[in-house]
């Protein structure tokens, strides 16, 4: 499997498999950008090239097989134990790195969340980027860059990911899902696009929850007292999963507002709803669909410091209903 298998970055990639090409791989990189984008798995890819008996990342060559099972001796992974990277763990690579290269093709070494390291760690990997042996790479993988040693920045190659577009995102679930096309615009919006994001656990809610949330959400009225109180209860035994629950309804919330704005169909992110996207809009004015947003955004940011999920609930719907 080589960078085809890759969504989106293509940049990036051109700019490695040039490398590759000319024979200009860096002693040392720092692949930096959010989480859940892809970094590592390019990183995978990447030294899975150099190492290829064939430099394609074939998939059927001893190397390839040796480093997809993670036992080539030329291929290193080190990622944190507990909560950080250790001396230890970079006293055991360099050991390791020192070793000629087994392949005769150098020896590569992936170091993950590099952020990670301690102090200690940081500075001894420092000594092996100061002084690079012929044939080691090393990639660090980071996204949060901004905590390493400058004198470690200074020695690597940066390449940075950013996040997908929600269009490719969607196009890509679209085939890997098998979903809807309009699912797939949702949920590639709701995960910021990052692909673990999109396809990890909350795929459910986003495909199939989402919709009768909004329903019921959109049911309720200042009336409907014991509907409220009801849903009220439902939200409050969704505790792991509230906060992905209120961003729902503050997606559908903004697309009241993007439709009450006259903006094209293209620009909402529920285009699966759009009759009741519409019926809604025709029944509230811009003050009373901003109340609601403002409604859902206070009760996550009570829920981001702990205050009371029922009071926050209660609250929030009682916001909305009577907007
Ligand atoms: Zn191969």
């Amino acid at each position: 499997m080589g960078f085809e298998a890759i969504i989106g970055h293509q940049q990036q990639i051109l700019l490695l498999e040039n490398a590759i090409q000319h024979q200009r791989v860096a002693h040392a990189y720092l692949f930096d950008g959010p989480d859940g984008i892809g970094k590592k798995q390019v990183a995978q890819i990447f030294a899975r090239i150099i190492l290829c008996e064939n430099s394609s990342a074939c998939g059927h060559c001893n190397a390839c097989a040796n480093t997809a099972a993670g036992s080539h001796p030329d291929f290193h992974a080190v990622q944190a134990e507990g909560d950080s990277i250790k001396i230890e763990q970079i006293r055991a690579l360099q050991a390791q790195l020192v070793l000629r290269s087994f392949s005769g093709r150098g020896k590569i070494c992936l170091i993950d969340d590099a952020e990670l390291m301690t102090r200690e760690a940081a500075n001894a990997l420092l000594k092996t980027l100061e002084e690079p042996a012929a044939g080691t790479f090393i990639i660090l993988i980071s996204s949060h860059p901004e905590v390493l040693l400058p004198t470690i920045l200074s020695r690597c190659q940066k390449i940075s990911f950013s996040r997908l577009p929600a269009q490719e995102l969607a196009r890509h679930l679209c085939q890997e899902l098998s979903v809807t096309p309009a699912a797939a615009t949702v949920l590639a919006a709701v995960s910021d696009g990052s692909i673990s994001k999109a396809l990890g656990q909350n795929q459910d809610l986003y495909l199939k929850k989402r919709v009768e949330l909004i329903q019921a959400l959109s049911a309720l009225s200042a009336t409907s007292t014991i509907q409220t109180f009801e849903f009220a209860q439902y939200l409050k035994g969704e505790k792991d999963l509230l906060d992905e629950i209120l961003g729902i309804f503050e997606i559908f919330f903004r697309d009241l507002l993007l439709h009450k704005q006259g903006q094209p169909q293209a620009a909402m992110i529920n285009q699966d709803l759009m009759p009741l996207i519409q019926q809604q809009v025709e029944m509230l004015s811009t003050p009373q669909i901003l109340t609601k947003i403002e409604a859902v955004d206070q009760a996550r940011r009570y829920l981001a410091r702990n205050i009371n999920i029922h009071l926050a609930m209660d609250h929030m719907l009682m916001q909305i209903t009577h907007a």
